[in-house]
């Protein structure tokens, strides 16, 4: 019996050492210690010993007893301290480190440039005017002088309403910020029918058009238009104006240039260079060699357009431009590809 109790205790004392967790403590507590574990089977039976052979049974075994009660506090004790010295090195507060960063936010490339555009024309007296991005065929086309079929439509190939109620007003997403004259110019005319006041407004926004996706046109893209209507405005208000508007924006010795074109809703048309800032004029890949930088498409408004804006043409002239704020970055910033703009990418985004 003695034997036994040895055994016991030695058993017991080798399943104890490798235990690492509360929980492998409380299960061998149950087996070596519980009711129903073999040293405690032999204190039950203890009465069914010699009285010669009991007290020495009995004194081993209460031994036995007092030995593993003493190792299993002392292992979870051990437990305990190498818990809480790991919580000690791997939650140390270490004062000394950096705060962590908060992200800021910025403005989009292309707002930062549609802020800079509308700041200097309202240095020049220009208000902001806000339309909508969906549009009848009949504002985006029709009264800016594209007729049904006009050749110039396929420049400006569009995404259309499905269920459009009317089959020759169909609606579209914009393809251009123009649609915006005429609202602008029949909300003055509708308070002031018989003597309305010029206008003098940049209209920026959102435009889609329906075109394959390259480094050089996207579907999606900004465009600021302008608009200045009154009496006796030329084409040298014009060409003052947008001269102006690109010493401002460029730099004060930036030459400019204009070319005959053609817009369905504006007669004469031109567009307009800059001197290539990048080679000065030279010659350099960003310019083609030309020296030269496209810039925007202007021209004196149609007499169609005035009259569908409701401006008498006989009384009233004036002038409109259109420019691609992501165009004017790419040229600014030498970026490639014009579908980094509105990809989300950060890595470009935080760039500017
Ligand atoms: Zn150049």
């Amino acid at each position: 019996m003695l034997a036994k109790l040895d055994q016991i205790e030695q058993d017991a004392l080798e399943a104890l050492a490798p235990l690492t967790t509360e929980e492998q403590l409380e299960a061998w507590r149950v087996a070596n210690l519980g009711r129903s574990s073999p040293l405690m089977v032999v204190f039950t039976h203890l009465g069914q010993l010699s009285k010669e052979e009991r007290p020495a049974i009995g004194r081993r075994a209460n031994e036995v007893k007092g030995e593993l009660e003493a190792a299993l506090n002392a292992k979870n004790e051990v437990l305990q301290s190498d818990a809480l010295q790991r919580a000690l090195e791997t939650e140390r507060l270490d004062v000394t480190l950096p705060g962590r960063e908060l992200p800021v936010g910025r403005l989009h490339i292309v707002t930062q440039t549609l802020r800079e555009i509308a700041r200097v024309f309202g240095d020049m007296g220009f208000q902001i005017y806000r339309s909508r991005d969906v549009e009848y065929d009949e504002y985006n086309f029709q009264l800016l002088n594209f007729p049904p079929n006009h050749p110039a439509r396929d420049m400006q190939d569009s995404f259309y309403i499905e269920g459009s109620v009317d089959p020759d007003n169909p609606i579209l997403l914009r393809t251009h910020t123009s649609p915006g004259q005429i609202h602008a110019m029949r909300e003055i005319t509708a308070q002031y029918p018989h003597d309305p006041p010029p206008i003098r407004i940049i209209l920026p926004g959102m435009c889609y058009r329906y075109e394959q996706i390259s480094a050089r046109s996207e579907v999606q893209f900004t465009q600021v238009e302008g608009l200045a209507v009154g009496h006796s405005i030329t084409f040298s208000d014009l060409k003052g104006t947008l001269s102006d508007f690109a010493r401002r924006m460029f730099g004060q010795s930036v030459r400019s240039r204009f070319r005959a074109s053609h817009f369905p809703f504006t007669e004469p048309s031109a567009e307009m260079d800059i001197e290539c800032f990048v080679c000065g004029g030279e010659g350099c890949s960003v310019c083609k060699q030309t020296g030269w930088l496209e810039l925007l498409g202007c021209g004196m408004v149609h007499p169609t357009v005035l009259l569908n804006g409701g401006y008498d043409p006989h009384k009233y002239t004036g002038y409109a431009f259109g420019m691609g704020p992501e165009r004017a970055a790419l040229l600014r910033h030498r970026i490639e590809d014009i579908r980094y703009f509105w990809s989300n990418d950060l890595r470009f985004l935080e760039q500017f």
